[in-house]
């Protein structure tokens, strides 16, 4: 950046530099002959000048040179008393005018350079401050256009349902006239809800590519960072831009950030700019046909907080779920993401679909990415299995950091707690089979994990499994307190997941005796809930406390099965944690042994 912009000036300089040359050049190339003052005397006394033209210090004029022929000649003035006596003693003499190059060079080049400068330091640094400074009035630099998209749904995968839906578009995309002859009902605009990384906007790229239509894109944070009624302007520009080119698609990213419902987060002020810009976009939106062709679509993963006049019809009446991909989903991406990757053919990408619940697109993009690069470090020429396992890893629960020193009493603590977990889990049935225990730090929040893998994407929990799964939650801080008779903070993220399944138990699935079916998960959506401020729940406060009871009974309830368990088994816990104090991690298979083998 700062290289950059010395260099910028430098051309400046060499410019101005370059016009002065050329400037001297031509004026040298035009200029007269020039003869001393004494000579014009003399040429005057011999009857040789033809004709003069007088300024105030030049005299300019024909003479007649020695053959005769007409010349032209210029001649600086000289005061004309020093001149008569001069010339009374043959002196040669001729006036000069000062050079005053230098001067105007500095008076004036000078401070226009500077000027310059200053003036493109000071847009620099706010353009650095200022998303979209630099570009005030038409915003052509912020609006994305690609033409020829390369991508195709065949580079989506796991979004099925997504590409079915929009496949209409598609055809109406390749021909906009022909579509409406007949009859067929067009979308204005497509809403595309999901999680970041899910693919939407990589699914509106392929929408683009598949129809061979442009591209244009911005993202609705772009449209909010900058002064007010800019936004607006630049909204109107964008459409300006896309309907010259229909049929097309324009792409806003991040609509919540431009399309918040009014009134929400009134308190932080100065929303004006976002309001205007929202209504130029409803403005735009209604003042389209759509049958010239252009189609909106935008993404959001947060549909609820869109301002409901985007939602009305003949807005972004039509919303496409781009959801986590499940297991099936995660191979196909994964497979999709192989293609460019030397792989050994001995993975199993199901295998490594299976390890990966709960990632989405990018994250399996950046795992392909993450296991190639493993194994360049480690001078293999094909990417293998041990590659992917450890890519999951890492990415699951942050980089490894070997080196990140912990004290030994620490590691003894979080190796039992981890080994409880285990222990707890694998003695109750219906839990997930733990596949890796390790105590390597990674990342912050994790100083050891336990990795439970789910078989299958389950849709369906049964009470008992809940529970369990509570339990083996519970299991972690348990083994401390038999261990060590103490318990430490390592437990704060077990303990809220422990709570969080044993709230949604009694308040969403009806799963406490005392409480009975009811569900009282009831979210009332006010714009209170922006400021901080908690809308209470359809129920009374009896029943709020009735709630707090049950979720209490059943954390401690399912904390008394975790020690039992625990005390019972207490050999294997200490063997165990031995094993993973000495290895750092223990293997699906090891720990089966282990726990059966006593
Ligand atoms: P979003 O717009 O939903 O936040 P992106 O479309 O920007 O997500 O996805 C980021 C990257 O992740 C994509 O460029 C692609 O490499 C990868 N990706 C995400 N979803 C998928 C998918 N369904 N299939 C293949 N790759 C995907
Ligand atoms: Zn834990």
């Amino acid at each position: 950046m700062e290289k950059e912009h010395k260099f910028s000036i430098w051309y400046v300089l060499i410019g101005i530099w370059i016009v002065l040359i050329v400037q001297s050049y031509i004026a040298s190339m035009f200029a007269l002959k020039t003869i001393p003052y004494s000579q014009f005397m003399n040429l005057l006394k011999q009857g040789k000048i033809i004709e003069i033209a007088v300024t105030e210090n030049q005299i300019q004029g024909k003479m007649r040179g020695p053959e005769g022929q007409t010349e032209d000649f210029k001649t600086v003035r000289v005061d004309p008393e020093l001149s008569t006596m001069l010339d009374q003693y043959k002196v040669t003499f001729k006036g000069q005018i000062e050079s005053t190059f230098l001067r105007d060079l500095i008076s004036w080049v000078f401070p226009i350079v500077l000027f310059i400068g200053i003036w493109y330091f000071l847009m620099k640094r706010m353009a650095g401050q200022q998303p979209g400074f630099m570009s005030l009035g038409k915003n052509k630099a912020k609006i994305y256009v690609e033409d020829e998209l390369k991508i195709r749904f065949t580079d989506v995968a796991g979004v099925d349902e997504a590409e079915q839906e929009l496949t209409e578009v598609i055809d109406f995309l390749k021909n906009p006239s022909k579509f409406g002859e007949l009859g067929g009902k067009i979308p204005k605009g497509i809403l595309l809800v999901g999680p970041p990384g899910t693919g939407k906007t990589l699914l509106a790229k392929a929408v683009a590519g598949e129809s061979g239509v442009p591209f244009f894109s911005m993202s609705g944070s772009e449209f909010v960072e900058m002064f007010v009624g800019l936004g607006a302007a630049r909204v109107r520009d964008l459409f300006e831009q896309a309907k010259k080119r229909a049929p097309c698609i324009i792409f806003i990213d991040e609509l919540d950030a431009l399309g918040k419902a009014r009134g929400l987060g009134g308190v932080t002020g100065g929303h004006d700019e976002r309001e205007q810009t929202l209504n130029q976009l409803l403005v735009e939106m209604d003042g389209f046909d759509s049958k010239i062709g252009v189609i909106l679509m935008a993404a959001t993963n947060r549909p609820e907080i869109l301002d409901p006049a985007l939602l009305r019809p003949g807005r972004f009446d039509r919303h496409v779920l781009v959801d986590r991909p499940d297991k099936v989903g995660r191979e196909a991406i994964l497979k999709v993401h192989l293609r460019t990757v030397k792989v050994d053919p001995g993975i199993d990408v199901s295998q490594i679909a299976g390890m990966t619940p709960g990632m989405v697109g990018a994250d399996l993009a950046n795992l392909v990415n993450e296991a190639a690069l493993l194994a360049v470090r480690r001078g293999k020429r094909e990417v293998d299995m041990s590659d992917f396992e450890e890519a999951v890893e890492r990415i699951i629960a942050g980089l490894e950091k070997k080196n990140r020193l912990i004290n030994k009493r620490e590691r003894e603590i979080v190796a039992h707690h981890e080994m409880g977990h285990a222990i707890v889990a694998m003695s109750l049935p219906g839990t997930d089979p733990v596949q890796k225990i390790s105590i390597i730090p990674r990342g912050i929040a994790a100083l050891g994990y336990t990795m439970q893998v789910p078989t299958d994407d389950r849709f369906l929990m049964s009470r008992t499994e809940l529970l369990n799964k509570i339990a083996s939650l519970l299991g972690g801080r348990a083994a401390e307190e038999i261990i060590f008779g103490d318990i430490s903070t390592g437990a704060h993220n077990d303990l809220s997941r422990a709570t969080d399944i044993a709230k949604s138990m009694i308040k969403e699935y009806g799963m406490s005796d005392k409480l009975g079916q009811v569900y009282l998960a009831h979210d009332k959506r006010s714009p209170f809930l922006d400021m901080g401020m908690q809308s209470p729940g359809d129920y009374s406060e009896a029943t709020s406390e009735t709630i707090d009871e049950e979720i209490r009974r059943i954390i401690s309830s399912q904390y008394k099965v975790a020690l039992d368990i625990l005390k019972e088994k207490k050999d294997v816990l200490t063997k165990g944690a031995a094993v993973l104090l000495e290895k750092e991690k223990i293997e699906q298979e090891e720990i089966k042994a282990l726990i059966q083998g006593v």
